[in-house]
């Protein structure tokens, strides 16, 4: 089993080398996925600071109110 960390166009699939048991990490592209994983079971977990913008008020309310006269 792996997990790939996706952050934007960025994704790091990381998983315990079954050899060595050492942890492996490997830097893919999110869109190539299907064809890195493979047999792999991958878990897809998201992450970035576009998340935060969503839960901004729109701004454009106050402003629109302060020229309305
Ligand atoms: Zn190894």
């Amino acid at each position: 089993m792996a997990e790939c960390i996706q952050a934007g166009n960025v994704g790091t699939l990381q998983a315990i080398c079954p050899d060595c048991n050492r942890m492996i990490y490997r830097r893919v592209n999110p869109q190539n996925l299907a064809a890195v994983r493979g047999d792999l079971e991958v878990t897809v977990t998201l992450v970035g600071p576009r998340l935060e913008d969503t839960v901004k008020p729109n701004v454009n309310c106050d402003s629109a109110r302060g020229l309305r006269r």
